[in-house]
């Protein structure tokens, strides 16, 4: 299915699904009268033919065996195992869900933005929403002050592209969450006689590859599969079912893939957090550097394995091993591309904005404020013209900026080829960009430059700016207040 169709509909163009609708479906499956919520078990006996479990109000249970998916701080593996410390990521992690769908749903629908010592990733969930991760590197334990997490994130992440800033406008902060990231080593045995461990019980992961939950999913196929092949040798042969062998053989089916994937949302967490976009940065007296701009060589190297490595890796990851999964859908391997243009996307950033299906807005901000944001025409016949004074005769739209340094014409934002274009009409004062990585220049009089996202430009002075931005819908009361935010110092 396209994108767009997906989107239409609903669905997740990730293929990402929230938790909560997760939850629903899983629940509606299994029949909510045989889930029992407020059943915390505090013990449990192994009696060779059956286990008892223990709950916190003294009530038991018995069944034929006993599975710990109880978490990262599982009671059940700590009584086989003994208690062990959980190992710190060194990260905190904040989560959000947000009423937001980026203007590019059609050609991203996952991102992840690489800062230093923080990180951000975000997602469409479908329904409209878009659900986010914001990482910082920083102590374990940390708190907010109440109704502190919007702000503190706001500032964490001040300077960054729209995309953050954006969806994090648009959070509540009641649906802003906080966590530490702790992750455990997977150990080889997963269980003793009748009693077995799944999910993050046994491997708790580092949350970068977004796998921890797919892989208590597999853990839970598998461990099906198992029991049932043991229940159908059981009926053909007559003895009863050999629940310990099943259970060491769903533990032997799942260890190496666990395992490796568990390596491998570690390593992710060490590039995102190691990563730097220019030489200098995080090099205390070096740091001066950072201003020459100069990219850093490991940004090669990370180009080389995300183009190379990636696809195979997420095909692996995703796709599963399919052999063992048997009745996997296609659909869940990454080959099955919905998108012909992916890689294209991939490599073209320009290509990648083209395909923006989005309103184009200037915002203003400062002097400007009292002007409402300007909608940019895509007609190629109806240019934009902007001065001080009304135009009437051109056949597009003309705002008038009613500032000393403005010109009666100053400049036009016309859009050509799937682009806009802002010439300067040989104004006293120059037109002036402000790019998205903090370049201000001004432009060349009657010769148009390209516009992209992001980019805050100014007529004459840098009183009267005005940001470009791309939205799916009008720009919101809540958006218009925060781009103050927006303003570089
Ligand atoms: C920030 C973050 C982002 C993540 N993103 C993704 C993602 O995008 N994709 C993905 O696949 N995974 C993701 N994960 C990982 C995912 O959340 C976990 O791997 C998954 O929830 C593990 O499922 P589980 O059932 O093993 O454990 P849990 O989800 O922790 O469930 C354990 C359950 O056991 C209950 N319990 C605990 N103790 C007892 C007891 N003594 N008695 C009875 N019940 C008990 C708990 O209340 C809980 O309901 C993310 C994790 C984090 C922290």
């Amino acid at each position: 299915m396209e994108f767009l169709a997906l989107a239409e509909r609903g669905l997740p163009v990730t293929r990402v699904i929230s938790r909560m609708a997760l939850q629903e479906i899983l629940a509606r499956a299994v029949g909510e009268d045989s889930i029992m919520n407020e059943s915390n078990v505090v013990d449990f006996v192994d009696h060779g033919d059956k286990v008892t479990v223990e709950l916190e109000n003294g009530q038991k249970y018995d069944g034929d065996l006993l599975v710990g998916a109880d978490g990262i701080w599982s009671k059940v593996r700590n009584k086989l195992f003994g208690e062990r410390e959980a190992t710190y990521s060194g990260y905190t992690c904040y989560t959000g869900v947000a009423d937001f769908v980026p203007a590019d749903i059609e050609s991203v629908g996952y991102r992840v933005f690489l800062g230093h010592k923080q990180y951000f990733v975000s997602s469409d969930v479908g329904g409209g929403k878009t659900q986010w991760y914001a990482f910082h590197q920083e102590s374990a334990g940390g708190s907010d002050i109440p109704n502190g997490k919007k702000k503190r994130l706001l500032k964490m992440f001040e300077g960054w592209c729209d995309n953050v800033i954006d969806v994090l406008l648009a959070t509540e902060e009641e649906a802003i969450l906080r966590r530490d990231i702790y992750d455990r080593t997977p150990t080889f045995i997963w269980g003793k006689g009748r009693v077995t461990l799944l999910g993050d019980s046994i491997h708790a992961m580092q949350p970068n590859m977004g796998q921890g939950g797919c892989m208590a999913i597999e853990d839970s196929y598998q461990l099906a599969l198992e029991l049932g092949n043991a229940w159908e040798q059981s009926i053909k042969s007559g003895s009863p079912i050999d629940i310990d062998s099943s259970l060491k053989s769903y533990e032997r089916e799942r260890r190496l893939r666990v395992a490796i994937v568990h390596g491998m949302a570690r390593m992710a967490a060490l590039m995102a957090s190691t990563y730097k976009a220019y030489l200098g940065v995080g090099l205390g007296p070096f740091e001066f550097l950072t201003k020459f701009r100069i990219p850093h060589p490991g940004r090669v190297g990370g180009r080389f394995l995300i183009d190379k490595m990636m696809p195979l890796m997420l095909n692996w990851v995703l796709g599963g091993n399919s052999s063992k999964l048997e009745g996997r859908p296609i659909c869940c391997r990454l080959s099955d591309k919905a998108n012909d243009q992916l890689q294209t996307w991939f490599e073209d950033n320009d290509a990648l904005e083209r395909a923006i299906n989005g309103e184009w807005i200037l915002l203003p901000c400062d002097e400007a404020g009292s002007i409402k944001p300007i909608s940019l025409s895509q007609d190629e016949m109806k240019p934009c013209m902007i001065g001080s004074s009304q135009h009437e005769d051109h056949p597009g739209s003309s705002i008038i900026i009613p500032l000393p340094k403005v010109s009666p014409l100053h400049a036009r934002i016309n859009y050509k080829d799937g682009a806009f274009f802002l010439t300067d009409l040989r104004s006293v004062h120059g037109t002036w960009i402000t790019d998205n990585e903090g370049r201000r220049y001004r432009i060349h009089s009657n010769y148009p430059s390209r516009v992209r996202p992001s980019d805050v430009i100014e007529f004459g002075s840098d009183k009267a700016s005005f940001r470009v931005k791309v939205t799916r819908s009008a720009p919101r009361e809540s958006e218009k207040k925060g781009t103050k935010l927006y303003q570089k110092e």
